[in-house]
Order: C-alpha cells, then sequence, then structure tokens
C-alpha cells in the first residue's frame, strides 16, 4: 500500500529537485530522516531511500511516528560524488549558527560567502520549520573507524538507544569542530534531539542497512 506524499522542498543550485516524502501516523512523534548532505557518501542516500521503500511496503514499520524523508539533499554534489555543492559549499557547514565562520573556499569544509546562502540549506530549514520534527536522525558515512552515533542537542538518549542496535559508538563531538552545521543549528540551537549517524566508510550498504535497521527504528519507538 503507498500512503506516502511526496513533494518538492526547493531546487539545487543546479536545479535539481530536493525531495521530501512525508508518511502520515497518529503523529506520537514526528522524526525526520535527512541524507545525501555530502554527495560523495552515497550510502547516506541508499539508507534512506531504503527507508522510505520500508515504509511504503509495511505500514507498521513507521512505529505510530511520522516519517518525514529527504533522501538526497545535495543532488549536484550526489550526481558528481563529490563532498560540496555546485559553488563548493559544504551544505553542513553553512547553517545560520552562532558558530558559523568565514573560511576559504578551497576547504573541503567551505562554510559559503554567508550563512544559509545556499538553496540546499534553505530546503532543509524549511523542512524543519514546516514539521517541526522532535527527533531526526542526519546519514553520512566516515573512514578511519570513526563510525558513531554523535548527537546534538538533546540528542544524548536517543543516541544511546540506537548504539544498543548498531554497536556505534556514542560521541557528543566528531573529533573536529563543526562550525554551521545541521547537527548544531538544529540539535543544539533549535532543542530538536539531532543524531548524525556517521556510518563505517568500510562496510557496504547491504551492511550499513542490516546494521542500523533497528537503530533507525529507535528514533520512532525511543519514549
Ligand atoms: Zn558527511
Amino acid at each position: 500500500m503507498i500512503f506516502g506524499m511526496t513533494f518538492t522542498l526547493g531546487r539545487s543550485v543546479e536545479g535539481r529537485a530536493i525531495d521530501a516524502y512525508a508518511f502520515p501516523g497518529p503523529a506520537k512523534h514526528t522524526v525526520l530522516m535527512l541524507g545525501g548532505f555530502h554527495g560523495d557518501e552515497p550510502k547516506s542516500v541508499f539508507l534512506a531511500r531504503r527507508w522510505i521503500d520500508l515504509l511504503r511496503a509495511d505500514r507498521a514499520a513507521s512505529d505510530g511516528a511520522r516519517w518525514v524523508v529527504v533522501p538526497l539533499v545535495n543532488p549536484d554534489g550526489y550526481a558528481k560524488r563529490k563532498r560540496r555543492n555546485a559553488h563548493q559549499v559544504d551544505i553542513n557547514r553553512n547553517f545560520p549558527t552562532r558558530n558559523w565562520t568565514r573560511t576559504s573556499r578551497r576547504s573541503r569544509m567551505y562554510g559559503g560567502p554567508s550563512p544559509a546562502s545556499e538553496p540546499e540549506t534553505e530546503a532543509v530549514m524549511r523542512v524543519v520549520k514546516r514539521y517541526r520534527p522532535s527527533r531526526i536522525v542526519t546519514i553520512h558515512s566516515i573512514g578511519d573507524d570513526r563510525y558513531c552515533n554523535n548527537y546534538d542537542g538533546p540528542g544524548r538518549a536517543l543516541a544511546l538507544a540506537m548504539r544498543r542496535h548498531n554497536r556505534y559508538p556514542v560521541t557528543a563531538s566528531i573529533g573536529y569542530a563543526t562550525p554551521g552545521s545541521f547537527g548544531a543549528w538544529a540539535g543544539v540551537e533549535h532543542n530538536i534531539a539531532t543524531v548524525t549517524l556517521e556510518l563505517p566508510l568500510r562496510h557496504s550498504p547491504k551492511r550499513c542497512w542490516e546494521d542500523n535497521l533497528q537503530a533507525l527504528l529507535c528514533a520512532a519507538s525511543w519514549p
């Protein structure tokens, strides 16, 4: 049974659609899932798309929550398998946080000419403001065995619940400063329980999906 509603949140620098998939429920919680912030982390898109397939096929999987899924935040970067968007901006450093910092355009973590300068950033801010999720899982991938359930704001309890299933460490910091990150904006400054799920780069998409299916469900079932 298909009960999802798809709509376009906005368009990328090069005009690609940034789509959201909203799944209604009794609204115990609204959970937002985001993938593809970084175009060179395709596993994050794979997991978010699998999640959409699951919600479409099995209503019970939503566990009484309203789910909103944006599987591909940065479609221009994804098309080229590049981290940043078509303006060479790292979307995950472009949010209008108090700690947003001007950085070199040559940096792979370039935060843009000004906070929220990019249409991809605006699209993400729009979906948060429209749906007011109470918890957010934003999916990335990372190398050197630094995979983790990284939390911001009131996200620690959710990160701990997810760890019981995926066995990834729980961290408050990724090991380096992330000014202008989505986690700082949504978690710290908007007080939404936010977990940045960093998948192990070396594991296959299939393995990541199997290891995280129950962990992702936690975002809905966690009290
Ligand atoms: Zn990333």
